[in-house]
């Protein structure tokens, strides 16, 4: 399997300002002060040296993970989650196959909130007749909630104009669902209006996708349940939207989970790499980075066995 990021931010999709980017000019020139860059080749050797998150970004588009599982040639795709990071999805998909070629979408949802269904509207595939789009989640408001963003009062287009397909299927926590080889199993999450995380199979290989999930650090049962749930995965996406500090004072009940406690219930699963997602907007680049750097001397420092930690951008790649 290989995961692709389209949308690494929480809440709301951010952009950089001019502030920023100017920012990072300043600190890329300051640099290459004193060097030889003469040439093109010299001038991009030095950029790609830089620190991510001056030379690139982490990227501004709400939660929105493709999950690559068949072969390059299968015109069937999974997605996690519809955040504003489905559009430019949609576009890499309407490259690649054109008006003419029908695709289907597995479309699995964590929850309804605004983030994570608000790329949906901007989803060109789900324009085009003969496209089938699958959207899976355990609400009994899924189906209410695409319909609802789509009605006059907030949206020119209405759910029922869309050209392709679309079918809605319940599914509950615990009981697997089997897609080609694909197995996908859901666990219900503490978030407002509830969430579900994700847990993905195959070939061997498992991915975890847990997002918008509060963790309780003193409720035992609960712990043991997650590190159940995140067991020997290859790559676990979590929710670490707050430092540890935050999440267990000012923000305690807002529904996230931090950087600290993603570390923890990954050691302790037995997990080979983690990837800090739904970054918080407020955030800037260097600010993220500095969390990952945090978060990788932290989990040195705690963990017997090495766990890969890496910081999800727009554009990321991760295979598994
Ligand atoms: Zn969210
Ligand atoms: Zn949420």
């Amino acid at each position: 399997m290989k995961a692709r990021i389209w949308g690494a931010r929480g809440s709301l999709p951010v952009a950089l300002n001019h502030r920023q980017i100017r920012a990072k000019l300043v600190s890329a020139l300051e640099g290459a002060i004193g060097l030889d860059l003469d040439s093109s080749a010299k001038v991009q050797a030095y950029v790609d040296q830089l620190g991510f998150d001056v030379r690139g970004t982490y990227g501004g588009n709400s939660s929105c993970v493709e999950v690559e599982v068949w072969d390059a040639a299968s015109t069937e795709h999974v997605v996690l989650d519809m955040g504003s990071g489905l559009r430019p999805f949609g576009g890499a998909m309407l490259g690649r196959y054109g008006p003419g070629k029908p695709q289907t979408y597995h479309v699995f949802m964590s929850h309804l909130h605004w983030d994570h269904i608000m790329g949906f509207p901007f989803f060109t595939p789900a324009y085009i007749p003969g496209n089938r789009i699958i959207i899976y989640g355990c609400h009994a408001q899924l189906e209410t909630a695409f319909r609802r963003q789509q009605e006059p009062i907030s949206f020119p287009v209405g759910f029922d104009q869309l050209g392709a397909t679309i079918e809605f299927r319940q599914m509950k926590p615990g009981v697997p669902l089997d897609i080609k080889g694909l197995r996908v199993t859901a666990k219900l999450q503490l978030h407002a209006g509830d969430s579900y995380g994700y847990r993905l199979e195959h070939g061997g290989r498992t991915l975890i996708y847990s997002t918008d999930s509060e963790h309780k650090l003193d409720n035992a049962a609960e712990r043991i349940s997650f590190v159940d749930f995140f067991r020997d995965a290859d790559l676990v996406i979590f929710d670490a939207m707050y430092s540890l500090a935050d999440s267990i004072s000012v923000k305690a009940d807002w529904g996230h989970s931090s950087n600290v406690v993603g570390v923890e219930l990954c050691q302790l699963a037995g997990v080979q790499q983690l990837c800090l997602f739904h970054h918080e907007p407020i955030y800037d680049d260097a600010q993220i980075a500095r969390v990952l750097a945090e978060t990788r001397r932290y989990a040195e420092i705690t963990g017997e066995a090495p766990l890969q930690i890496v910081s999800a951008y727009d554009g990321m790649e991760i295979e598994l």
